[in-house]
């Protein structure tokens, strides 16, 4: 029985490290004053929503009850996504909407301040590894992806038809992403002596990367879109939790040790990061 990293399981009060897209989940919370009685059946997960009525019209609110919730968190996550509220299995409704109510004002200036989506289609600019790439449909019945220098910018030439292209960019950029990864991944291992059972990628919109104590790694796609310097941070931070379970002293120092660029990655990812989550989303 594979045992999680912690991580893996947290909750959004607790998102606050390097690796998530912290600026974008910032969120509120308040103690429970007491147990609250439950008003129906505590149950696990999603369990409805709220409407939040603006004056920019309804938002839905997502509801989560979370076992290991203590108090009640809001969250403003991906940039299509609606708000989430999670809230205490024990929890009452009643007080998931004051609370709700008393933080409206916070929740609508974050969802104003989400980075707009940006669509892959014809015509858009996409960065891979930091570098910005025309998209270009090609019309093409056969072949995939390829990368050609252009006037201005590096194109990226997709083949198939139109409502494919989102996909097929996705795809390649998946492919590519897994390429880096690999090699960034098996040097910083090799470094500390250290085993990955496997690397996965991901599209999660909290997290850039994790790491199981059973020595699997995951990672979001998007870091492909990231200058390398990102990625290979990620990279760095991941193996280095196979040796340090936690975000200690001596896991940071270890990180630093084999990626001098740590504290710019961070940096970057905080400021950038949430960019990255609007495209394509
Ligand atoms: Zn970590």
């Amino acid at each position: 029985m594979q045992e999680p990293h912690k991580e893996e399981q947290r909750i959004p009060a607790s998102l606050e490290i390097a690796h998530d897209v912290s600026n974008r989940l910032i969120r509120f919370r308040t103690t429970l004053q007491r147990m609250a009685y439950f008003e129906q059946k505590p149950t696990r997960g999603r369990t409805g929503h709220f409407d939040l009525a603006t004056d920019r019209g309804t938002v839905a609110v997502a509801l989560r009850r979370h076992p290991r919730a203590r108090n009640y968190t809001l969250k403003v996550g991906a940039p299509a996504g609606a708000p989430v509220l999670t809230m205490p299995v024990r929890g009452s409704l009643a007080e998931a909407r004051a609370f709700l109510d008393r933080n409206a004002g916070w929740l609508v200036r974050q969802i104003g301040r989400l980075p707009e989506a940006r669509p892959i289609v014809d015509g858009a600019a996409i960065p891979l590894r930091g570098v910005p790439h025309a998209i270009r449909q090609t019309g093409a019945r056969r072949g995939t992806v390829a990368v050609e220098d252009g006037a201005d910018a590096p194109v990226l030439l997709v083949a198939g038809r139109p409502e494919h292209l989102r996909r097929r960019v996705i795809d390649f950029f998946r492919r590519e992403a897994r390429r880096d990864l690999d090699q960034a991944v098996m040097k910083h291992a090799m470094v500390l002596g250290v085993r990955v059972k496997a690397i996965r990628l991901r599209d999660q919109t909290t997290r850039w990367g994790s790491c199981s104590s059973a020595g699997t790694l995951s990672f979001s796609w998007r870091l492909i879109m990231a200058p390398p310097f990102i990625l290979d941070y990620l990279a760095a931070h991941e193996v280095a939790h196979l040796h340090e379970m936690n975000h200690g002293p001596r896991f940071w120092h270890l990180v630093e040790s084999i990626c001098p660029q740590t504290g710019q990655a961070r940096a970057w990812l905080n400021k950038e990061g949430p960019r990255l989550h609007a495209i394509g989303a």
